[in-house]
């Protein structure tokens, strides 16, 4: 292939994905590898442009373009042990990222972006397939312990550090599994458990314990853990909630609640009949987008929801916007997602102004219209269009209107922190120290919901900042 020309061959394809009629029978990936041919060639439409955001915007800072040099020439071990030098889970942000590197890619001003995150994908699965991810384990031993509470991607990527430099390193996890929100909030059909547990088999071969069932600040208090260092990775927990008339009917559910079941079942636990969350045969209503809101909707679909409907509070955006005003930024734009195809409604501009119900259970959801202007400082402003509203019929209605903050009991309490102005833990992202002497905090946690990818380059400057606490320098990568 012509060095640097490849896009001028070759157009961006996509990863195949399973067709719906069959994927919605199962809980399984259904987005599939790119082959290696066709990475091979998707890789080399990489310009090398000379000014890599894709790079600075991937919060990671993945060496993008030397990847993609070396995958056009199918080097791929060697690809490999870059992607391994900054990312510490790139199989789950190789599935889960929305991708601010290609937003960035240099090639999107002309032409559809390099397809960097399939790329991501093919090089880590390849190098778990050819027995390149092996356990690192250190080559000094320190004697200082941390503790990790939280066993979601930031703690597991701070955990992973500092192990590899030589601490001691225990996680705690109030859950049954580790994993965080990677293994009881996204569903299979996005990620598949086997993939967070042949990660974990590697850390825990590392040296790191993981101590899962304990919740720290309840079962266990934070001035029982022994340790010289501890690190705060608990999320961001506190969902938020509407408060309209009917909110206390039926049927009515914070869709993490219904996600994390839906998880436990894929895993063979029982789910017993009594407080279960199920969709099949009902008017599904999801009210909020983002990725929750999403994974409601295509959780719905495999449960065998009647129908479902995800209610949004902005407008549709438009479906075409200059690039040039938000290159390197995402412009926003509507693009379809999967689960339209699946069958999904979306109401776009309505606001949820009350539940109406039956019997103490929901049977529909009202709505007012909404118009969103710019007021004089350019703060979008909403406004409820009183004469215009409708009731979408509704058996099980699913909150997933994101989170506010950590959960403000256990150690948060006990510790007696200091909070943001959201409600996050306070820290800043320089040396990630929260108000108490010797207690770190990262993650959702302390940026707020957030995305993966960003929750591993916490726990990552999260661990540079113990070693640089507990040894007086570091030498570690954040
Ligand atoms: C449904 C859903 C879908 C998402 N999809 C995507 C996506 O596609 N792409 C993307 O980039 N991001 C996605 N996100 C966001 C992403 O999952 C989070 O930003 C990320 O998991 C945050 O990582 P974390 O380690 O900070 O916290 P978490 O993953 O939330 O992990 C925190 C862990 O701490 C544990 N814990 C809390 N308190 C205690 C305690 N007192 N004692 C012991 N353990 C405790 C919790 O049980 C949990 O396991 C999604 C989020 C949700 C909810
Ligand atoms: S982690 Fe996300 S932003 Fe970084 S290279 Fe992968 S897909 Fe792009």
């Amino acid at each position: 292939m012509d060095k640097h020309r490849g896009f001028l061959q070759h157009p961006r394809e996509e990863s195949d994905k399973e067709k719906v009629y069959t994927r919605v029978q199962h809980w399984h990936e259904y987005e599939h590898c790119m082959p290696a041919a066709r990475l091979v060639r998707q890789a080399g439409r990489c310009m090398d442009c000379g000014t890599p955001c894709c790079h600075h915007h991937c919060p990671v800072h993945n060496l993008i373009p030397d990847w993609h040099a070396l995958v056009s020439e199918e080097h791929w071990q060697q690809a490999y042990e870059g992607l391994d030098t900054t990312n510490n889970f790139p199989e789950f942000t190789g599935r889960l990222c929305p991708a601010p590197c290609e937003d960035a890619c240099t090639l999107r001003l002309a032409d559809a972006s390099v397809t960097i995150r399939s790329i991501e994908l093919a090089v880590i699965e390849r190098a778990w397939s050819s027995g390149w991810v092996r356990p690192q384990r250190a080559v000094q031993s320190i004697s200082a312990r941390v503790a990790i509470v939280g066993s979601g991607p930031a703690g597991l990527a701070c955990a992973q550090q500092l192990a590899r430099a030589g601490y001691q390193v225990t996680v705690y996890e109030k859950a049954d599994r580790a994993g965080g929100l990677l293994r009881y909030g996204i569903p299979d059909f996005r990620l598949e458990k086997s993939v967070v547990d042949r990660r974990l088999a590697q850390l825990v071969d590392e040296g790191v314990e993981i101590k899962t069932g304990v919740r720290v600040g309840a079962d266990l208090p934070v001035n029982a853990l022994e340790c010289d260092a501890l690190v705060l990775a608990c999320g961001s927990e506190q969902p938020r909630d509407i408060s309209v008339p009917g909110r206390s009917l039926g049927g009515i559910h914070f869709a993490k609640d219904f996600l994390t079941q839906q998880n436990h079942r894929v895993a063979g636990d029982r789910v017993g009949a009594e407080g279960a969350i199920v969709a099949k045969g009902r008017d599904v209503v999801v009210i909020g987008g983002g990725d929750t809101g999403a994974d409601c909707v295509g959780t719905a679909f495999r449960q065998e929801a009647r129908s479902v409907t995800q209610i949004q509070y902005h407008d549709r955006p438009p479906t075409h916007a200059d690039i040039l005003n938000y290159w390197p930024e995402p412009s926003p734009e509507f693009h379809k997602n999967d689960h339209d195809e699946e069958g999904l409604v979306r109401i776009w501009g309505w606001d949820t102004i009350a539940f109406g119900g039956e019997a103490g259970k929901v049977k529909d959801v009202a709505l007012q219209r909404l118009t969103w202007s710019k007021d004089a400082g350019g703060a979008w402003k909403k406004k409820l269009v009183t004469d215009e509203t409708q009731r979408q019929r509704a058996q099980l209605v699913l909150l997933a209107m994101g989170y506010a903050h950590p959960e403000h009991d256990g150690p948060v309490a006990e510790l007696a922190l200091d909070l943001d102005d959201r409600g996050d833990v306070a820290a800043s992202d320089k040396d990630y120290k929260t108000s108490s002497p010797g207690v770190f905090t990262c993650g959702d946690m302390r940026r707020g919901q957030s995305l993966v990818v960003w929750a591993i380059h916490e726990g990552r400057a999260c661990a540079h900042a113990v070693d640089d606490w507990l040894s007086g320098e570091s030498h570690m990568p954040d």
